[in-house]
């Protein structure tokens, strides 16, 4: 049996980032720290692909500069209804909403950790965890690990969190798939655009159109997201939005996804446990999931780090420390928002927002949803 500190289960951002800031803040525990996952990068992985200046900034604050992968960068993000509505530019290219290919973006990472001489082992499932009063053991086919505390960075299926007896509160549903540009969409071809007409159609969501660039070639990525588990109709939407843009559903791969939402009760430690990224809950509102999942891991190390220092591997105060966190504070305004925007399904009220109320989404944009990686910064360094 190999024996370890620290065990991460999932090498996606979560994973990742768990594992690239233990080494930051505690390289001998980095040093005795397992990375295990079930793929191998470059894995698939159905995801829209749009980063927040947010995840830009955590990485570089990790020495990581995301310029070395394929993206583009959209200036301009549009949140409408009906056509109509708030577009929020970025001052400067810094605060761009950036999209990647996920498969990109992670095999990335993954390289990067390696490089810096962390321990990755690819292939390799997660079957079960066993807690013990000494420690964790974490059992892969054909071979069981033993750690002091695991990391549940294995996403919205977790092991970990299965392991652990917590169940997720709720989850949100999406639809995606890509496409070669149209050249009857009216959209902009550099922009990003978020439609909210679905509200009023029983899908409490959005439907979204991004630039993205594939094997070098520019694609969009559009899909559908709701936060409501059991709506029906996110397909014949989809289609129909579509097909105003030139497109038949029909004639490309569909992929579905869930993504679990962020609640405060949600389910974020326990005894030798933490969980990260969609494995603890991720942003409720747009169902954003890559710049948190890269928080989380920020949050986690360091709490690992003190247990280590302490002896303490109860996680007891981790619920506390990370729902004030700027992190948890972000976490908690988007779930504000997803109660109050998408409880009502009238399109008066609608257009209301959308359209008459385009300073305060953008003041929120700014202050309230984006921003919180600084804000960290600034807490941490003061
Ligand atoms: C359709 C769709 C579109 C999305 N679009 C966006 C977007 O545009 N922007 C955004 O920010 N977020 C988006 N998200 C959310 C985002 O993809 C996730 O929140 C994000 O990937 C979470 O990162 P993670 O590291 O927690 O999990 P993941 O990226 O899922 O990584 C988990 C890793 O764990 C591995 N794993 C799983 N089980 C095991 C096991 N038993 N043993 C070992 N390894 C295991 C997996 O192979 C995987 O590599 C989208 C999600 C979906 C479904």
């Amino acid at each position: 049996m190999e024996h370890y500190d620290v065990i991460i289960v999932g090498a996606g951002p979560a994973g990742i980032s768990t594992a690239l800031h233990l080494q930051q803040i505690a390289p001998d525990l980095a040093s005795r720290t397992l990375v295990l996952e079930k793929a191998r990068h470059p894995r698939p992985k159905p995801c829209a692909g749009g980063v927040l200046p947010d995840g830009v900034n955590i990485l570089r604050d990790l020495g990581l500069n995301c310029d070395e992968v394929p993206h583009v960068k959209a200036m301009v993000a549009n949140f409408q209804f009906e056509g109509r509505g708030v577009a929020a530019t970025a001052r400067d290219e810094n605060l761009a909403f950036i999209v990647v290919y996920r498969p990109e973006l992670d095999a990335w990472l993954a390289q990067k950790a390696r490089e810096r001489g962390l321990s990755i082992r690819e292939d390799t499932p997660v079957q079960q965890v066993l807690f013990g009063k000494d420690g964790v053991e974490v059992v892969t086919p054909g071979h069981t690990y033993r750690a002091q505390v695991v990391v549940g960075a294995d996403g919205a299926h977790s092991v970990v969190r299965r392991a652990v007896g917590r169940v997720h509160p709720r989850f949100a549903r999406t639809l995606l798939l890509w496409v070669p540009p149209s050249s009857r969409s009216p959209y902009r071809p550099d922009q990003a655009y978020f439609e909210f007409s679905c509200i009023t159609k029983g899908v409490p969501g959005y439907v979204w159109d991004f630039p993205v660039e594939i094997d070098g070639r520019p694609m969009r990525c559009w899909g559908i997201y709701t936060v409501n588990q059991s709506a029906g109709g996110m397909r014949d939407i989809l289609r129909d939005v579509m097909a105003q843009h030139g497109y038949r559903l029909e004639d490309y791969r569909l992929y579905g996804g869930i993504i679990p939402q962020f609640a405060p009760e949600g389910p974020f430690a326990a005894s030798r446990a933490l969980l990260v990224g969609d494995a603890a809950g991720v942003d409720p509102f747009y169902g954003e999931g890559i710049a948190p999942a890269l928080g989380y891991g920020q949050l986690a190390a360091a709490a690992i780090a003190d247990a280590f220092a302490r002896g303490d591997f109860s996680f007891q105060g981790y619920r506390h420390r990370l729902l004030e966190s700027e992190l948890g504070k972000m976490l908690r305004w988007r779930l504000l928002a997803t109660r109050t925007v998408y409880r009502f399904p009238l399109p008066g009220v609608q257009r209301l927002i959308w359209w008459r109320s385009g300073s305060l989404i953008n003041w929120a944009v700014e202050h309230l949803f984006t921003g919180w990686a600084q804000r960290g910064k600034g807490r941490r360094s003061s």
